[in-house]
């Protein structure tokens, strides 16, 4: 019996041994295996990318023979005289101009209005249905990547928080986009964007849009987005096309709840009251800005608040003209409404106004959105920007208005690994060049390889 247990105690101890042996070796195990997977990572995640042309987008130049080293999804090094070792992974783009990856700071992915239907708002919001509406939304957020924008910020019209769940998506490799900074629905008083929708029929726009009746509702509807995932508060201060607008109380409310959760406040606003009392309110960016005055650009230039234009370019508008049957003079239309745009985007340069790129492109153009979009560069240009301060409204500017300068928006040292690269002579034919797009990394992973 002695025995017995003697033999038992000394078998428990003789496992526990082993046991302990064992755990202790595949330790040093793992620790050599995980070693020797470092060592192994490190030469194969780096890669470097020969830069003819490089875009220094915080000091708005081009740079020329620059190397960039990319390590998994960060850039780790810049500059004329990295010595490249033998056998490492070369990415030579010495015949193009290299830049950041694009922002584009005004999307809707989840939105496409094709010009021809009486009710595209309404067919959207009725017909189409979560499930369809997000796996479309994907296939547009790769489109943007084709382009050359590697981040965008979403902003409403995308349901209910269906913008959290296809940023979601993206970011754990379930689809392919850029990265996505959203609003969640838009902040509005009644009646949403939706024209002339029945009394009735009042709840769509309330799956749609976070509707606000009071100072109180403002501060909640924060609240609610910092919950469901909203990395920005996007407000309606007027509801274009409807003729309802919040009140300053209630867009104060809004701003300080924002900012007191570290996220900023952008407002859709088009006339210069609305812009006004967005501005008054404290928001951190106007969305349009179709009409302003010069009192108005000055208080915003005063106050560090951004414009996002969002303008058609000439071929954009035609090709819109022609989709609507306009029967009258195409060019005095295109030309009037260009007139217009430009002159307050110049009084907002003059005003020392921060430009930041915005597509706002939900119009089906009969092709991939993200190429519409891209239309919205060659706008800025149409309209008197030079090439170098659009690109750098396009990168660094709008990565600073997400407090994200080292991050994205910049090619330097500790920045994520979003570069693309483009041919042809960016300074002397932009519109041309812009386009033509040869190469696409987003977080180190390589997309498009022309
Ligand atoms: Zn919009």
């Amino acid at each position: 019996m002695q025995l017995t247990i003697h033999k038992t105690v000394s078998n428990h101890q003789i496992f526990r041994m082993m046991i302990q042996q064992y755990k202790a070796a595949s330790i040093l195990f793992f620790v050599l295996f995980a070693t020797s997977l470092l060592t192994a990572q490190t030469n194969e995640n780096e890669t470097y990318i020969k830069a003819g042309k490089l875009f220094d987008s915080e000091n708005s130049r081009i740079l020329s023979e620059m190397v960039i080293k990319v390590q998994a999804n960060k850039i780790v090094e810049t500059g004329k005289n990295i010595s490249i070792p033998d056998g490492a992974t070369v990415i030579d783009l010495s015949d193009y101009t290299v830049l950041p990856g694009l922002i584009d700071g005004h999307t809707h992915l989840m939105s496409l209005e094709t010009l021809t239907d009486n009710h595209p708002m309404a067919g959207k919001l009725l017909f189409e249905g979560e499930a369809l509406r997000v796996l479309r939304g994907a296939k547009r957020a790769k489109s943007w990547l084709d382009n050359g924008f590697t981040t965008i910020r979403d902003l409403g019209d995308s349901g209910p928080f269906l913008d959290v769940a296809l940023k979601r998506a993206i970011n754990e490799g379930t689809t392919v986009g850029p990265r996505m900074f959203v609003s969640g629905p838009i902040i509005s008083s009644e009646g949403g964007q939706v024209a002339g929708l029945l009394k009735s029929k009042r709840d769509v726009i309330d799956s749609e849009y976070t509707l606000v009746r009071n100072v109180d509702d403002a501060i909640n509807a924060v609240r609610e987005h910092v919950t469901y995932g909203a990395d920005i508060i996007k407000i309606c201060a007027n509801n274009t096309p409807n003729n309802t607008s919040l009140t300053i109380e209630e867009m104060r409310a809004i701003v300080k709840m924002a900012h007191r959760y570290n996220k900023k406040v952008t407002a859709h606003a088009t006339n210069d009251l609305a812009i006004w009392e967005a501005v008054t309110a404290g928001v951190d960016a106007i969305e349009h800005a179709y009409q302003v005055s010069d009192t108005t650009l000055n208080l915003m230039a005063q106050k560090g608040v951004a414009m996002i234009p969002t303008d058609i370019s000439k071929p954009l508008f035609h090709k819109y003209l022609e989709l609507v049957d306009f029967e009258g003079d195409k060019n005095q239309a295109q030309q009037g409404y260009q007139a217009r745009m430009q002159d307050r985007l110049q009084r907002a340069i003059k005003a020392k106004v921060t430009i930041l790129t915005g597509s706002d492109n939900y119009i089906n153009f009969e092709m991939p959105q993200g190429e519409a979009a891209k239309n919205i560069l060659k706008a800025y240009e149409e309209e008197g920007m030079k090439p170098l301060q659009i690109l750098q409204s396009s990168t660094f500017l709008s990565a600073k208005f997400m407090d994200m300068e080292d991050q994205i928006g910049i090619i330097k040292k500790g920045a994520f690994a979003d570069i693309i690269a483009v041919e042809g002579n960016l300074e002397e034919d932009f519109s041309a060049s812009i386009f033509n797009i040869k190469f696409v990394m987003k977080n180190g992973e390589i997309y498009v390889n022309n």
